[in-house]
Parts: C-alpha cells; structure tokens; sequence
C-alpha cells in the first residue's frame, strides 16, 4: 500500500488573486484546511468577506469597462483558451496529485477530472469560433440580426466534489465569450483553484479577466450573489443552497444558472445484459467516493433478477478497493471532510433501519483515521424511506424491487430531484418509451454516464434550473441583442397626418 504523504511543495497559504495579484483577506482572516486522510490542518486559506468581494468585482468590473478581453475577436480569445488548455493538459499529474490530496479523491479518477478540465477549455475555445448567430430575412421588407455581447462581470460558485473540473466548466465558457470573472470555490477544497491563476497568468488571460476569492459560502459566496455589479451567478451545489441563493439575487434580478442536487435512479429491467449493469451501477454510484451529482444512488430492479442483482452487486460492492486517495489501486477514497463524513455514516445508521445491509456498513478495516466509507448497499429500501429520498452524496446506494414498468416509472420520478437516470433493457421500444416519461434533464440508455460536451446539462424539479453545455452556456454568458433594419421604404403607419 502507497503510504501518505503531502505532495512537494504545497504553498504556505492560499491566498485571494485580485486583480493579477495574490492578496490575503482586507481583515487578514483565514480558515483551515483538511487532509480528508489525516482530519488534520494542513494549510490556512484566505478567508474573504464582502471588503475582498468588493475588491474583486472592481477588478474585474474595470478589465470588463476597459480592458482588451470583451473586445478581442474570438479567435484570439480562442487562442488564449488553448494555450490554457495545453498548460492543463501538460501538468495533469501534478493537479490530480494536488486535487486527490485536498479532495480524497482517488488519484486515478482526479487524472481523469483534470484532463476533463482542459477539454473544457478546449470545446469553448473552438466553439466560440465557430459560432454563427441568427440572421433572418423577410424578402424586400427587413433584415434581423443577432448581436451577441457578454454581460459583464459572472460570478462562479463551485462545489468541492471534482472541483477543479467543475471550474473550468464554468470559467470556460464565461471566458470564452469575453466576459470577466470572480470564481468562489467550495470551502473545503481551495487548494486546485489557486493554480488557475498561474495558469492564466501564462497563457495570456489579460490582468483582472480573472479573480478568485476563497472563503465561506455564507460569507464570500452570500457578498458575491448580492453584489450590483455581478449580473450573472453560475452556481454548482446543493438545491437548499440554491434555493437561498435564488432569493439574495431576486432584488437584483440576476441571470442564475443552477446545478442542484440529485437523487438519481438506475432502472434494471430484467431483460438488461446483468453483467454489463451490475459493473455499470457499480461503477455509478462509487465512483468518486459516490461524491457525485449524477450518482445513481438508487438502483430500481425488475422482481424476476431482483434476487440475483442483489446478492451479485453486494458481492461486486464488498470487493470495490477503500484505500487511500495516492494510491493507484484505490477506488473509493477519502470522503472530503469530517463534516461530510458525519452525515454520511448518519444516513448509513438510518439505512439501517429502513433497508436490509447487504454490503457494507462502517468503516473499512485498517483505515482507522480519515473519512474513509465502505460502500454500502441496502436492498429492499421502500420509496418513502429518507435513504431513497434524499441526497447522501456518498458510497451509499438504496436498491427497491419493481413489478411493472408503470411501477418502475413512478419509482424513478418519486422524488423531489431530477438530474439523471440510467435505464437497463435489451427492448428499445421500452427504453425510449421509458426515457421520455421520466422526469430527469439526462438520460443515459444502457451507458454510463458519458457525456458529448455538446449536448445540454441540467436537471429538472430540485436539481436545478436553465441548461449548461455547448451553445447553451454561450447563450447563458451571454446578451442576445436583436437588431431590426427596414429594406426599401419604410413601412410605418403615420399617426397625425396633415389635414387634407
Ligand atoms: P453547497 O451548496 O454546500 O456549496 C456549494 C458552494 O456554494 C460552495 O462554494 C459554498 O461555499 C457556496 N455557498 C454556500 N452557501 C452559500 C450562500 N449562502 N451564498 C452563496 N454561496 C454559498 O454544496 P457542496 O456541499 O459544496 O456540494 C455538493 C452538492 O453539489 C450536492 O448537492 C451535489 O449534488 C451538488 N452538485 C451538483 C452538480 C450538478 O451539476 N447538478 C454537480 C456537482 C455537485
């Protein structure tokens, strides 16, 4: 077994990064950070509060009024965003290093977030080239065209699970289309975000384009989403956070992009190859310590396999690798924090009643310190048990048997959430008939989840609000200005003519 250590060079502090600049908090404040392997201090942050919001939003508010970004044609921003994409690309190994060590994600999937995370940059940068706008013609009379502007200053929002990635899911296209940025990440992991600015800094993003601010969601977050100068929030969290957030920005009448929580089915007919869902449900709600917004955290089974898929999964479960997040073997690492920790292993003794333990339970032996979970299976889980209903956000999945397709259905769509659902069948007719009642924003038929960056991201119900992906994020960052031209003689009826 790999043994922990902190990676090399870890900087003394995170700081703030304000216009081209890393500053501490105006107050000098900081917060701790956690290694998820040890529960101990590791490094302070900066602590920023609305003094360092304010400063930040005046920096990027100015590199929106008067700097080159906005105003660069796409191809040179395009050329900006590659090059960050290379400089990702070329140091993947150190940010997964960085990542798994702040996060407890297991090294092998960081690596895959990070790389993720330069493809981002990668599809907005050639997007934004070869994007047309709408132009319409009414033959003789009028010509209408798109003017398309970004808005001005966004605020970003992340969660901490696969957080870098999820970054650059937002800086991308916010860059991409010419507006300027202040992103707060999630509280518990701000140690990968601290490298964009380096990053940037190197590719060639214009000073002030992009500003960082660390800090608590109620404190830096709150001052972010209530400030006049910030009309777009892009929020990545909880759906209760996103509720709050709804409010504080009403007055202001901001445009709000909402990822939220979710709770998502995974549909196994019994005609389904078993073998390939089995490894896929496994693989669907574990992955990323289960710390993920499109985990299929509760796996509805047709009665005829219910048995067999039960007592397989459970086995399949008890075999997935605990270890620690460095180590390459490690499937499940270190859930990020004691706080999460807690809530996890909480729902773990409410499963407990409400469901029967097939797999799991506790902590795994040999890792005595740390937020270290089993993965956790519960079968015959009825749908009104809280551990079907809401969001653990960890290695923890509920299984319920169905009769009927009709039950099936109204299993998957009870629920407040409605992010994802993945459906297992061999019958085609049954797969699309059933994706097209179900109430989720993503639907994955016999698949993973895979995802073509063009395609919309978003959930339905509690999951969130407004789409995410290809032209859809262009269309979120922003402005659509219609432009109308007469051709000809104009054709205005006169009010008030003269008198004959
Ligand atoms: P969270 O809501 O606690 O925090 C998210 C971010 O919001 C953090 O940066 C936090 O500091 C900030 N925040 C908290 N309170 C705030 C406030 N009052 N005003 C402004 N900002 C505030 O969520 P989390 O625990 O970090 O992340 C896990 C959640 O994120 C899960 O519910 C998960 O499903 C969801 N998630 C959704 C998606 C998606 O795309 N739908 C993706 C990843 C995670």
């Amino acid at each position: 077994m790999t043994e922990h250590r902190p990676p090399a060079d870890l900087p003394a502090r995170i700081r703030h990064y304000i216009d081209g600049a890393f500053v501490d908090s105006v107050d000098g404040g900081s917060f701790d950070v956690l290694d998820p392997v040890t529960n101990e201090t590791y490094v302070q942050a900066a602590a920023g509060k609305k003094a360092d919001i304010d400063r930040a939003v005046s920096a990027a508010r100015r590199a929106f009024t008067e700097g080159p970004w906005p105003r660069m044609l796409p191809r040179e921003r395009s050329r900006v965003l590659h090059r960050i994409a290379d400089i990702v690309e070329s140091r993947d190994a150190r940010l997964a290093e960085l990542e798994s060590f702040d996060s407890g994600l297991p090294i092998t999937q960081a690596l895959g977030q990070a790389r993720r995370a330069a493809e981002n940059f990668r599809f907005f940068a050639d997007l934004i080239v070869a994007q047309a706008d709408d132009a319409y013609k009414v033959p003789g009379k009028q010509l209408n065209y798109v003017n398309r502007t970004p808005i001005g200053v966004a605020g970003l929002i992340t969660p901490w699970n696969t957080p870098f990635m999820l970054e650059s899911w937002k800086l991308g296209p916010a860059l991409a289309t010419g507006n300027t940025v202040v992103l707060k990440p999630a509280e518990f992991t701000p140690l990968s975000a601290s490298l964009w600015a380096g990053i940037f800094e190197e590719a060639g993003l214009p000073q002030g384009v992009f500003n960082l601010v660390n800090g608590l969601g109620e404190e830096a977050g709150d001052a972010l989403v209530k400030h006049p100068d910030v009309p777009l929030i892009s929020f990545t969290g909880e759906s209760s956070t996103g509720q709050l957030i709804f409010g504080n920005a009403a007055p202001h009448l901001k445009g709000l992009s909402m990822e939220l929580g979710g709770k998502s089915p995974a549909i196994v007919f019994a005609d389904a190859d078993l073998d390939t869902a089995i490894d896929a449900t496994i693989f669907g709600v574990f992955s990323l310590n289960g710390e993920r917004c499109t985990a299929g955290s509760r796996i509805l089974v047709q009665r005829e396999v219910y048995d067999e898929f039960v007592e397989r999964y459970a086995a399949q479960a008890s075999r997935v690798r605990v270890g620690l997040p460095s180590d390459p073997d490690t499937e499940v690492g270190a859930l990020v924090h004691p706080d999460h920790y807690a809530k996890v292993m909480s729902y773990v003794e409410i499963g407990r009643a409400e469901g029967r333990l097939v797999a799991g339970g506790g902590r795994p032996d040999g890792l005595d310190d740390g937020n270290f979970v089993e993965p956790t299976v519960f079968a015959d889980v009825p749908p009104d048990a809280r551990i079907f209903q809401e969001e653990i956000f960890g290695p923890v999945v509920a299984i319920t048997p169905f009769d009927t397709d009709e039950e099936a259905l109204a299993l998957a769509n009870g629920t407040k959430y409605g992010l994802a659902a993945y459906v297992w069948t061999t019958d085609l007719r049954r797969a699309h008939t059933f994706a097209q009642s179900i109430e989720a924003g993503m639907v994955w038929l016999n698949s993973n989840n895979v995802r073509d960056l063009r395609t919309p991201f978003g959930g339905v119900k509690a999951s969130g609000l407004g789409h995410e992906g290809g032209y859809r994020s262009i269309d979120f960052y922003t402005n659509q200005q219609a432009v109308h031209i007469t051709l000809g003689a104009p054709h205005n009826p006169t009010f008030g003519k003269d008198a004959h």
